[in-house]
């Protein structure tokens, strides 16, 4: 089969998520008496060619529509570049403007053969196993980190793993939280342990898009009954990203049904989404209540000591040596997400292993000086104590105490000098934040500290440092 084949059969299935996007974008009536009459008709060298019925529906979609479609197109497919409409070969005989266009003809007329073969190839072969992406194995129960804001999610994620049969309402778990929070490494872990430890149970993991991209095909090869029998015969479903799936009327539907049919037969589903169910414009709010029908678990953004925890597991994983204040200084500045937190470690491993050299806090603010930039928030209060208390080697905890021995008490009035300096927070403010001592204390520490800066070149060094490092 020539590339060429295969590469239409590919851009001709986008022709129709791009189609369900239109739909979504212009509602029933645009859809219908415009998009709806295109047709796929060929593909090469990064130009689609559609084809429309008459030439009048060619022109309104040249002037009004296309680079909308080009964008949609390239937004899934990159290789596409123009996209061109021609008449339909038997409503537009002598049509000058098909002279221009008769070779792409002839080339998409022996693609489109090709492609038919190809599609009933898929169709003899529409089994499940056409459908399982490979799981992941790199994302385990093992591997993954657990801390305050994922503990619910953990658990609800193992209970699932562990248990032979849906647990009382926890059918469906529904994992939500933001980007890059271990959702999907949660359910691909799902999926490893039950490879591993009960490989009778059928798992079938999908991404929405995945989903509403198979409904497609199944409903233009009217295959749908194969379709819904291959979902309704797994143990457990997985969709994730299920925010995708918004909007988009009939997929979501068909969704419904299958969710409503294997909870009712005790087949366990598992979905994912970056937002909780209520938060879900566009979706049917039948579908919404279902989705909070079983047990819902949000993932919170990672705090610190997570994100501290997460590099060192990483690191072992990695067997990378990466002193501890680096460690320290990634997961007390890029706080986004653990995503871009492993790809600033993977960075800095990379770096070392091209230049032999070892890994620094001050390489590392060289190598990832504009990853760090992006993540820079407000200075908070506590981000001061933190570094303070790091570079005396006191507990956070001695920030807010009312111990009064010297060696916490300088770091202390250090970080409140600090605190005023670089937030826009009042004394009284700062005064709560360090354990609710009184605004005069603040006072007293700043003219301290500001009286020791011109005493005391090793004070006033730890301060630049300390500056430095905070507002990078
Ligand atoms: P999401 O699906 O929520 O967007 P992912 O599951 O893709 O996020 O996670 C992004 C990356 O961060 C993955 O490489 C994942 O392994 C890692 N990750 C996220 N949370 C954890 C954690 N608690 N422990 C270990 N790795 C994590
Ligand atoms: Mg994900």
């Amino acid at each position: 089969m020539s590339n060429l084949a295969l590469d239409s059969n590919i851009i001709d299935q986008q022709w129709l998520l791009i189609q369900e996007n239109l739909h979504a974008k212009y509602g029933d009536n645009v859809f219908r008496n415009w998009f709806a009459k295109l047709s796929f008709s060929g593909y090469s060298n990064g130009q689609v060619v559609l084809s429309a019925p008459t030439r009048f529906v060619r022109e309104w979609i040249i002037n009004n529509y296309v680079a909308t479609i080009r964008q949609l197109w390239q937004h899934y497919d990159q290789r596409v570049i123009t996209v061109e409409i021609e008449v339909d070969n038997q409503s537009a005989t002598n049509n000058p403007i098909n002279a221009t266009i008769s070779l792409p003809t002839q080339i998409a007329k022996v693609t489109q053969e090709i492609d038919q073969e190809v599609r009933s190839i898929f169709n003899r072969q529409a089994a499940l196993d056409e459908w399982v992406q490979p799981v992941d194995n790199r994302y385990t129960f093992n591997n993954f980190v657990v801390g305050s804001s994922n503990q619910l999610a953990y658990t609800a994620a193992r209970s699932v793993a562990d248990n032979a049969e849906p647990q009382p309402g926890c059918n469906p778990l529904f994992l939500y939280g933001s980007v890059g929070l271990g959702k999907t490494h949660l359910m691909q872990a799902i999926a490893n342990h039950l490879r591993t430890y009960s490989p009778e149970r059928k798992v079938l993991y999908l991404s929405a898009e995945k989903f509403m991209f198979l409904f497609i095909r199944a409903l233009r090869d009217k295959n749908i009954m194969q379709f819904k029998e291959n979902l309704r015969s797994v143990d457990v479903l997985m969709i994730d990203d299920v925010q995708f799936i918004c909007g988009k009327d009939s997929t979501q539907e068909e969704f419904f049904y299958t969710l409503n049919d294997l909870i009712e037969n005790k087949r366990q589903v598992v979905i994912s989404c970056d937002r909780s169910p209520n938060d879900l414009a566009g979706m049917e709010d039948r579908i919404k209540s279902r989705l909070g029908w079983g047990l819902v678990a949000d993932v919170h953004s990672t705090n610190y000591e997570l994100r501290l925890g997460i590099l060192q597991s990483k690191v072992e994983e990695l067997k990378a040596s990466i002193p501890l204040d680096v460690l320290e200084l990634l997961a007390s500045r890029i706080t986004s997400n653990v995503r871009e937190l492993e790809g600033a470690l993977n960075k800095i491993i990379a770096y070392a292993n091209f230049t032999g050299k070892a890994i620094t806090v001050a390489n590392t603010l060289e190598i990832l000086r504009d990853l760090l930039r992006t993540n820079d928030q407000v200075i908070t209060v506590e981000d001061i104590q933190r570094e303070v208390a790091t570079l005396y080697q006191i507990r956070l905890a001695d920030m807010s105490s009312k111990r009064r021995l010297r060696n916490l008490a300088r770091p202390r009035q250090i970080a409140m000098y600090l605190a005023k300096l670089l937030t826009t927070k009042s004394l009284v403010e700062i005064g709560r934040q360090f354990g609710g001592k009184d605004h005069t204390t603040v006072m007293h520490a700043i003219k301290q500290v500001e009286k020791l800066l011109a005493e005391d070149q090793t004070i006033a060094s730890d301060i630049a440092n300390l500056k430095k490092t905070l507002t990078v």
